[in-house]
């Protein structure tokens, strides 16, 4: 058992499953002079300024009825939840500043991948690599993501598109965990765009007969994502191959209503995905869908917005309506090159209208629940994993309005200290 004490303000949303509506602000405690205990499993015994026991140390009371074999002094720093990032493509090969460049230019995102760019870009440098190579590669990402407050992170495949190299970028992910200490969950995204040299509907074919069953039999992934959209797949495509993840054991997650409103708010409620992503181009009725679902959080990336020069989804409509929001990095070498959760939540504030509370909840409780984890992570509660981040800031509202600079003095996962110092 260690205690963190000397937490001049802890701020965390409270809860075991997502927050919806007016609960993502109103479910928000901010304790002052706190400490967190934890056991040495790495899970919170105890946290907030009354503790269950009481011992005296330096003339302050604090709980003990074990003693502790550590004690680590906060500094009167501010506490928060590690954030979980729930929708990137972390894992890749190459760059595409090129692309970047481009879209400068005023070229679109569609323009840009009929010109040869694009998802099918990175397909290529993945295939060209071998998964120790694109984990090497990558965990220079996900390390950054570590020092700037993320403890949990989903990453998709998508850039192989074939079995062999789907099953090697999910291997470099796991992989990239093992290297950083970071804590991933991995999607399956095969059915991220159709490869080159392959028809549509035999694609299709492909990923249910042979790349879902390969990701199964390796339990190389936990979740199922299909990118549903306009020029992507269409609605039936992606039930189907839903469908056919879920009978072989898969949870669903869906890109849906970025580049055009297909409906895919609605069908990740029909089939009960954890999510619904990006929604730019979302509609009142997909709206209510999601207001009405139980499980689907709708998962919102701003980064990506911004870089695709499009407007923000309406996530003060989604928060009105009772939805629960998530936000996400959807870091990826197109459309959003970014790992840093705390310009999320500055774009989100900016962008969006979100409050520093709604945000925060949306980056971590429901960030959570976007990957079927908010009973164990997201929140700084007795029960679940001790990963909390200790800034050098006043209050929570300074997050998102020192933008794009990070105020991180310690990283704490499941207990340890893995980035920073205190
Ligand atoms: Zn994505």
């Amino acid at each position: 058992m260690k205690i963190y004490r000397n937490i001049g303000t802890l701020v965390t949303p409270v809860g075991k499953s997502a927050l919806r509506g007016e609960a993502m602000r109103k479910n928000i405690v901010s304790v002052k002079n706190a400490s967190i205990v934890v056991n040495d499993a790495g899970i919170i015994d105890d946290a907030g300024s009354n503790l269950k026991f009481a011992v005296k140390i330096d003339d302050v009371v604090y709980p003990n009825a074990k003693g502790y074999a550590e004690e680590i002094d906060c500094k009167g720093l501010l506490a928060l939840p590690g954030f979980v990032d729930s929708h990137t493509h972390a894992v890749f090969m190459g760059e595409r500043s090129n692309e970047f460049c481009m879209r400068a230019e005023g070229r679109s995102y569609q323009e840009i991948a009929a010109m040869g760019g694009g998802i099918r870009s990175s397909v290529e440098k993945v295939r060209n690599a071998t998964s120790e190579e694109i984990a090497q590669y990558s965990q220079k990402f996900v390390r950054n993501a570590l020092s700037l407050g993320t403890t949990t992170m989903e990453v998709k495949s998508g850039y192989g598109l074939s079995t062999e190299s789907e099953l090697a970028l999910l291997a470099a992910a796991k992989r990239v965990g093992e290297l950083t200490g970071m804590e991933i969950f991995r999607t399956w995204l095969g059915a991220h765009a159709v490869p080159k040299g392959k028809k549509q509907s035999e694609y299709v074919e492909e990923l249910i007969n042979e790349q879902l069953p390969a990701i199964v039999k390796e339990h190389a992934a936990e979740f199922a994502d299909v990118f549903c959209d306009e020029g992507y797949f269409t609605l039936e495509e992606t039930e189907r191959i839903c469908i056919a993840a879920q009978k072989a054991g898969l949870k669903i997650k869906l890109h849906a209503d970025e580049l055009a409103d297909t409906g895919g708010a609605e069908l990740a409620v029909k089939l009960g995905s954890y999510s619904a992503d990006h929604l730019l181009k979302i509609t009142s009725d997909g709206i209510a869908a999601l207001a009405r679902s139980e499980r689907t959080i709708a998962t919102l990336l701003p980064i990506t917005a911004l870089c695709i020069r499009s407007p923000y989804a309406p996530a003060r409509k989604l928060i009105e309506a009772g939805c629960a929001v998530a936000i996400a990095t959807d870091c990826n070498p197109g459309s959003s090159m970014s790992e840093n959760m705390q310009l999320a939540i500055s774009l989100s504030v900016i962008g969006m209208q979100m409050s520093p509370e709604e945000a925060l909840t949306a980056a971590t409780l429901n960030g959570a629940a976007a990957i079927d984890r908010a009973a164990t992570h997201g929140s700084i509660q007795q029960g679940k994993f001790a990963d909390f981040v200790l800034y050098d800031i006043p209050s929570l509202s300074y997050l998102p309005y020192h933008i794009g600079v990070s105020d991180v003095a310690a990283v704490v996962k499941n207990g340890n200290i893995v980035s920073g110092s205190l």
